[in-house]
């Protein structure tokens, strides 16, 4: 039996490639790049490239980068270091989302007040973000049915207040595409009418593209962002490391202090062989970003017309590894611990959710009743298949979704 794995959202396997380009600088080159000496110096040269090439593929400077270890730590930078300066960032925000519908409801009820909404995030985001937002004042965003954002719900919900709006470009459950150009561009109105109006409250544009590197072309000025979220573990790169990029209008506290290291903003010694692994990760997604756009949309393709008794949830707006099915009335959980027997990897959603036994925020936000999120399955293509696994994992899930469904009709 070969291992079938349909995970790609959640972790990728290191290229070859980028394990290659990593290798010296765990031995031969493992100088610290702050050391006075020539092969440290020279290994501080390679640092800086490669962060380098990381912001060149999205259309920025190596010094606009701050190196994290991995996505999360990016995000509680892009937000807890906006606000942390501000009293009362302490306070826990309000309680979390509570439906589409009632959200929108209470909105024409209580219109926000002036003082209220600090940070503005999308209920589909990632729990890095949600919870980081939620410290600091900060209100959801309702997404429609496809779990795209409402923008009439987001200008709602903007306040002489609201210093920083978070949107993700692909959401890591849905693989659903935001459209952050035209956010940004309510974003620079709010900016010039404040201008007009003579406050002074900054308003950023943080995302989290964790999801996006290696099959979006992304520059941050088209994009219209300021602080911008990235992650090698998504990209075949290796894992616990991720940068944010911060444009120079953003003043950031920082999140460590010691050495001075990534701009002051976060000390402590780089991790160089990360850095030149998820630079080589960056490269290599950037060579292939039309390729793997078409490679995957075709298995995508393959994988729809070969399932059967499915109900395709991210029907619009979707990245074409993304495959969210809904198998009304069979436990989505178990299709797991029978697919696993074939070793055949799918998920119910995002990884550190499913492990807990949560249920997905992001299926809820869609308008999806409890017996749907139940039945949900989140299939993400990458560079681990081809066609044949794809028929093959398709034939399998199909044995399996036949047999439970047969189960449950006898219960
Ligand atoms: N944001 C998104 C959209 C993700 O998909 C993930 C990982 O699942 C994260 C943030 C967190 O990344 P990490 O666990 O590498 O910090």
């Amino acid at each position: 039996m070969v291992m079938i794995y349909l995970d790609h959202a959640a972790a990728t396997p290191v290229d070859s490639r980028v394990l290659k380009a990593m290798e010296p600088y765990f031995s031969r080159d493992f100088f610290n790049p702050s050391a006075a000496y020539l092969p440290a110096k020279k290994v501080a040269s390679d640092y800086e490239a490669a962060k380098a090439t990381i912001a060149h593929a999205i259309g920025a400077k190596a010094s606009d980068l701050v190196i994290t270890a991995g996505a999360t730590e990016a995000n509680n930078l892009a937000l807890n270091a906006i606000f942390a300066s501000r009293s009362g960032s302490q306070s826990p925000g309000p309680s979390p989302r509570a439906g589409a519908a009632m959200a929108r409801a209470a909105a024409l009820r209580n219109p926000p007040s002036q003082d209220a909404n600090i940070a503005l995030y999308l209920a589909t985001e990632h729990d890095s973000v949600r919870k980081s937002a939620e410290r600091c004042g900060g209100a959801e965003i309702v997404v429609d049915k496809f779990g795209r954002i409402d923008m009439a719900d987001l200008k709602s919900k903007i306040t002489d207040a609201t210093e920083l709006i978070s949107v993700s470009l692909v959401n890591n459950e849905l693989g659903v595409i935001q459209p952050l150009a035209e956010i940004a561009n309510l974003i620079r109105e709010i900016k010039f009418d404040r201008l007009r109006r003579g406050i002074k409250t900054p308003l950023y544009l943080h995302s989290d593209a964790s999801q996006a590197l290696n099959l979006l072309d992304i520059n941050v000025a088209r994009l219209g962002v300021d602080l911008l979220t990235l992650n090698s573990a998504k990209i075949y790169g290796p894992k616990g490391v991720g940068a944010l990029y911060v444009s120079h209008e953003v003043k950031l506290t920082p999140s460590t202090y010691g050495g001075g290291q990534e701009n002051g903003l976060r000390s402590g010694t780089e991790n160089v062989p990360g850095v030149i692994g998820f630079a080589k990760a960056v490269e290599l997604a950037h060579e292939h970003l039309n390729g793997n756009r078409k490679k995957y949309a075709e298995l995508k393709k393959l994988l729809l017309s070969n399932l059967h008794g499915y109900e395709l949830i991210n029907k619009k707006h979707a990245l074409d590894n993304f495959a969210v099915l809904c198998y009304n009335g069979i436990d989505a959980e178990r299709l797991i611990y029978l697919l696993e027997e074939k070793e055949v990897y799918v998920s119910t959603g995002a990884a550190c959710a499913a492990s807990k036994g949560e249920k997905s925020h992001v299926l809820a936000a869609i308008g999806l009743n409890d017996e749907q999120i139940a039945g949900s399955l989140r299939l993400s293509l990458g560079e681990t298949n081809d066609k044949s696994q794809i028929l093959e994992a398709a034939k399998i899930i199909n044995e399996i979704v036949g047999s439970e469904y047969g189960r449950v009709s006898h219960e």
